[in-house]
């Protein structure tokens, strides 16, 4: 079988690369390796309540993801906000507070205002799509996050905090194991750093029907040019194109688009070999872990307390919890996440002492009436072949001056990319728009 495209991938990169080059008259297929569409994007139904597993929440910046749920007719709602939030302290204290302002003592409080500013004035001064660029980029790259956190600021609890942003809830790893570039990217790539802390900025809205309709509606645009079950494991290339095999499949093309996160283009046998300096900067990004853990109630009950249901414990097993709950649900959700060495820890014990475990953290935030949910859903990226880990993938120390620009080269007629490799919207839906967008750029412009 021959065609103009093949893309390797039905994630929202790779739909959206897709639906671009079909729009302007080629002929493409999309390979998926799963029996759906939408990678880290997808819905279910348990006990009669609706559950996002993957990516769910949309910020008001993420303008290219934005102009696509305009495109696509879908709408969205506000996240529930209303009410007080929930500061946990490292003794275990439910402090109450209104605003983005956390309630911490005066000299914390300064030094968080402090370091944010000096965040933010780095943000700004790196391009997202360049960050390898900045005069400070090796400097910063081959620091820890948590030693140039450490050096800035005395104030560990201020520190705790900063880290929190940035560690547990963005890059889901320990600020032990990735350099302060990558920090500052991950604010820059989404404006600023005081963006990050800020969940109503961040997490403001959802889509109506889920995230996952975004893929859903691709692949109805597409329709029988996706074929499922077709897990791609070998490509072979020159010049003038490729020959995709996957599952019995053998498809010739003049160009390949391969839109799986940078760890699982290793599990692709290419002939000839990759050069080997991608084969190194995939081998230097790899995914975090965070465990994303929903709990549905019989009614909201955090409301009729005047609580808002968000919550941040730095100190906590859960280190953020939110109210969940669907547009128009007769139940009350919570969602809460357990991010890094703690996630490496509770994924080690029986589902039954986790469940046990996370459930008297959220109760540590909003009661006991935490602990008796009637569903509890964790989701389970990280036990899956094809995504590996959540929320996305980012270097390791040094990584991203030493590898960055090469994850976006093409090799031969080959194009690589998903959120992973984006600048704006790095990690994001947003940035997996932009992505595919760009890739089927370079494909109809020749790059
Ligand atoms: C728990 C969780 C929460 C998140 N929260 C948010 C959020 O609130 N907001 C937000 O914007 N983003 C969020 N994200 C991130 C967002 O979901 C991702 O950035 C985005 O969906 C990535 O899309 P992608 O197409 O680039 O990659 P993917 O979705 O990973 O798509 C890659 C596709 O390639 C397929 N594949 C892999 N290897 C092969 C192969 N060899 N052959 C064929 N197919 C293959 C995979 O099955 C997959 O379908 C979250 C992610 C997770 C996991």
């Amino acid at each position: 079988m021959r065609c103009d495209t093949v893309v390797i991938g039905a994630g929202v990169t790779g739909l959206v690369a897709a639906w671009r080059l079909v729009e302007a008259g080629q002929d493409v297929l999309v390979l998926e390796a799963r029996d759906r569409v939408g990678g880290r994007l997808r819905s279910e139904v348990h006990d009669g309540s609706f559950f996002e597993i993957g990516g769910q929440w949309v910020s008001p910046d993420q303008d290219a993801l934005k102009d696509l749920l305009d495109e696509l007719g879908l709408s969205t709602y506000p996240r529930f906000r209303a009410g007080e939030s929930i500061y946990l302290t490292r003794e275990g204290e439910a402090r109450r507070f209104s605003g983005e302002d956390l309630p911490v003592g005066a000299t914390t409080a300064a030094a968080i205002e402090r370091m944010t500013t000096v965040l933010d004035e780095l943000a700004a001064g790196i391009d997202p799509e360049r960050p390898w660029d900045h005069p400070e980029a090796e400097r910063l790259d081959r620091v820890t996050f948590q030693q140039w956190l450490e050096d800035e600021c005395d104030d560990v609890e201020a520190r705790d905090n900063i880290a929190l942003f940035i560690g547990p809830a963005m890059l889901t790893k320990p600020v032990w194991s990735f350099s302060a570039l990558q920090a500052v990217l991950m604010a820059s790539s989404a404006g600023s750093f005081r963006h990050l802390v800020d969940a109503d900025f961040i997490l403001d809205c959802r889509v109506e029907g889920g995230l996952a309709s975004v893929p859903l509606a691709l692949a109805d645009r597409l329709g029988r040019r996706i074929r499922l079950r077709q897990d791609v494991t070998a490509i072979e290339y020159d010049d003038r194109g490729g020959i995709v095999r996957a599952d019995g499949a053998r498809i010739a093309s003049r160009r390949v688009i391969v839109a799986v996160p940078p760890p699982l283009v290793r599990r692709i046998r290419f002939t000839p070999e990759l050069p080997a300096v991608h084969r190194s900067a995939r081998d230097h990004q790899s995914f975090g872990l965070v465990i994303k853990v929903q709990a549905d109630y019989p009614t909201p009950f955090w409301r009729e307390r005047g609580l808002s249901g968000t919550g941040f414990g730095p100190y906590q097993l859960v280190h953020e919890v939110y109210d969940n709950t669907p547009d128009g649900a007769s139940t009350g959700q919570l969602v809460g996440f357990v991010s890094d060495e703690r996630a490496d820890r509770v994924g080690r014990l029986t589902a039954e002492e986790r469940r046990e475990q996370i459930l008297d953290s959220l109760a540590a935030y909003l009661g006991g009436d935490a602990r008796r949910p009637k569903t509890y859903v964790e989701s389970d990226w990280q036990h899956q072949e094809l995504t590996g880990g959540a929320y996305g993938t980012s270097f390791d120390l040094g990584g991203l001056t030493r590898y960055g620009p090469v994850l976006r080269e093409p090799v031969g007629p080959i194009e690589f990319g998903t959120s992973d490799v984006s600048g704006l919207g790095f990690q994001h839906v947003d940035g997996a728009v932009r992505v595919g967008t760009d890739l089927a750029r370079r494909v109809l412009t020749g790059r």
